[in-house]
């Protein structure tokens, strides 16, 4: 059977045929012996190619011999793969990849380049909620964020230039966290979460948007496994691209592009 695996900072990705259907899964890269034994254990004779930051440290522990593949060659055609069964249009685009941290890269057909990125990511996103409220569970993150609020802790361009017309839209945020009225103890964790989200998610489409206007292109797909399950995350993403007239598109499974591209390589 073969298999391709992106062992990434927080996260091991695996994607695998199995009659004929693809089949996609996640362990923690904390415990990349998970990962091996369910290699092990899952497949006889496996076909594996690896990428990712982790791959090195996995195939030291795995009986097999197995091919590798730079990481981003993985995820641009990983990417394309995804993009053309879910439809989209063809043409360039901007890849935002939010995995612990953030990659930001030019794709236009085969070409591809890497344009920048932000240590702002999914680490952040996470690293930052457990400082503030002590939640380290990622299941437990997403249901406390819900129905948080980011009023009381950011502040607004509209609330700045309250009475007056602002010169830049009023719905931007002007200060994240900068909403100094706020009295700590009458904020509610999910607050806490709502805003740290907003935070991440501003600041990964603002260099995203500044990163397709470079490119004179508008288009900007986003990665990566800090969008599963995050409503939210998805949310402050799609709609900050928009308001800073970029085109977002959150692409189903996109955080296994890299272990779907290492599969495809076999
Ligand atoms: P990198 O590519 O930067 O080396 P990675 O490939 O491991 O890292 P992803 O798997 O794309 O990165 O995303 C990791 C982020 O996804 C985490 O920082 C966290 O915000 C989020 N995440 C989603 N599911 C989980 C989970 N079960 N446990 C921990 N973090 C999760
Ligand atoms: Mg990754």
């Amino acid at each position: 059977m073969r298999i391709g695996i992106d062992a990434g900072g927080t996260l091991v990705k695996i994607a695998y045929i199995l009659n004929d259907k693809l089949e996609l899964l996640k362990l923690p890269s904390k415990e990349l012996l998970q990962a091996v034994n369910w290699v092990k254990e899952t497949l006889d004779t496996p076909e594996i190619c690896v990428t990712g930051g982790k791959a090195e440290q996995l195939a030291k522990l795995l009986p097999f011999e197995m091919k590798r593949i730079v990481e981003f060659e993985a995820t641009c055609k990983g990417v394309q793969y995804l993009m053309s069964h879910s439809k989209q249009e063809e043409g360039p685009f901007v890849l935002v990849n939010v995995g612990t941290g953030t990659s930001i890269h030019y794709v236009n057909g085969e070409e591809h380049v890497r344009i920048g990125g932000t240590g702002v990511g999914g680490g952040t996103m996470i690293g930052l909620s457990r400082l503030l409220t002590g939640i380290e569970n990622y299941q437990e993150f997403i249901l406390s964020e819900v129905g948080g609020q980011r009023d009381e802790l950011d502040l607004k361009v509209k609330h700045i230039y309250e009475g007056s017309e602002p010169p830049i839209p009023g719905e931007l945020t002007a200060s994240n966290f900068g909403n100094l009225n706020s009295v700590p103890a009458n904020v509610p964790i999910s607050d806490y979460l709502s805003s740290v989200i907003g935070l991440v998610g501003e600041t990964v489409a603002t260099a995203s948007v500044l990163a397709a206007a470079q490119r004179g292109i508008s288009r900007i797909v986003y990665i990566g496994s800090s969008f599963s399950g995050n409503q939210s995350l998805k949310k402050v993403v799609a709609e900050y691209t928009v308001l800073r007239e970029g085109q977002p598109i959150i692409l189903d499974n996109g955080e296994y592009s890299g272990a779907i591209g290492a599969l495809l390589s076999l």
